[in-house]
């Protein structure tokens, strides 16, 4: 209550001050307003386009259904002109600390004996030296931090319920029973999008299935497996355990199971 006393002399002031300011300003001189967007999803395309709008003079906010950033997930690739991005972005150093160096991918039939080895690096035309393969969690923790002590405004827990978009800005009605409105709006929650379904209708018309059903979960690296993995490839399916560190004792493998109508190897091969 004192400090609320306190500052109502210093509130007239402000007030006072800035209105005087505001009129000798010409129209011309005055700040052209932050625009203002909302982007629905905080993995690696959310946050990512916030660190740039925000560097760019926009007002982000970024509106994630998970109650905090979703640290699972499996190897990924930083490669070519997303590693210049990277470096941009200031975050080199930090994504190729997290390298997780994946050596040789072994193949081995249904016996468990080995067909084959490819060096992971030729197997999927890697730069080596340059591109960087870490985990998932660690580019979206990454890319999370350089954006939350910004400008960037996260709200966990909480998604886009209702979206109209009338010409000049979007109402938008979240699950939270929040009323906002923003000048853009941007999707980048995912595969089965919400953003994009509220805009442009079910996302049956605009997807179409490969015939890949994918299922993937870490579990104890039993195997005593480092820096690399074992996949065993039959017809129309393929299972794999990869252990994504250094340390085989304390990082668990992943688990790749596929099924698919052509070869499963393709399908392994584009998921990077
Ligand atoms: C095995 C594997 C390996 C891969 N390797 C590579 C690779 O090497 N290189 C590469 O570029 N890509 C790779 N990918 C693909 C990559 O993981 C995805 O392209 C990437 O994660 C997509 O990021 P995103 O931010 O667009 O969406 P997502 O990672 O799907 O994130 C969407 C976010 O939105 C949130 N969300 C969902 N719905 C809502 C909602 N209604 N409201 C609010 N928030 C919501 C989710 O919780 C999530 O946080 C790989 C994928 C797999 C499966």
């Amino acid at each position: 209550m004192a400090n609320l006393i306190a500052s109502q002399p210093a509130l007239c002031k402000m007030r006072n001050e800035s209105y005087l300011r505001m009129n000798t300003m010409s129209k011309a001189a005055l700040p052209a307003r932050r625009r203002s967007v909302l982007i629905s999803g905080a993995s690696i395309a959310g946050p990512a386009l916030a660190f740039w709008l925000d560097r760019h003079g926009f007002d982000v906010t970024v509106v994630e259904r998970a109650p905090t950033i979703r640290t699972g997930g499996y190897p990924i690739d930083v490669r070519g002109t997303a590693i210049d991005v990277v470096e941009r972005m200031g975050l080199l150093p930090p994504v190729r600390a997290a390298h997780i160096a994946s050596r040789a991918m072994t193949f081995v039939d249904g016996a468990g004996a080995v067909i084959g080895r490819i060096p992971i690096y030729e197997a999927i035309g890697s730069d080596t030296g340059r591109d960087v393969e870490l985990p998932r969690g660690t580019l979206a923790s990454l890319l999370y931090d350089a954006t939350r002590n910004s400008g960037v405004d996260y709200r966990f827990s909480d998604s886009i319920d209702t979206l109209h978009d009338d010409g000049a800005g979007v109402d938008i009605g979240f699950v939270s029973g929040r009323q906002e409105r923003y000048d853009i709006v941007i999707g980048a929650d995912g595969l089965h999008s919400r953003t994009r379904h509220l805009v442009f209708g079910p996302e049956e018309s605009f997807s179409h299935s490969l015939g890949f059903c994918f299922s993937l979960f870490s579990m104890p690296n039993d195997r005593g497996l480092s820096q690399g993995g074992i996949v065993h490839a039959d017809a129309g399916r393929t299972a794999g355990i990869w252990a994504v560190q250094d340390s085989p004792s304390d990082v668990p493998p992943f688990l790749y199971p596929l099924k698919r109508r052509v070869p499963v190897f393709y399908g392994f091969g584009l998921m990077g």
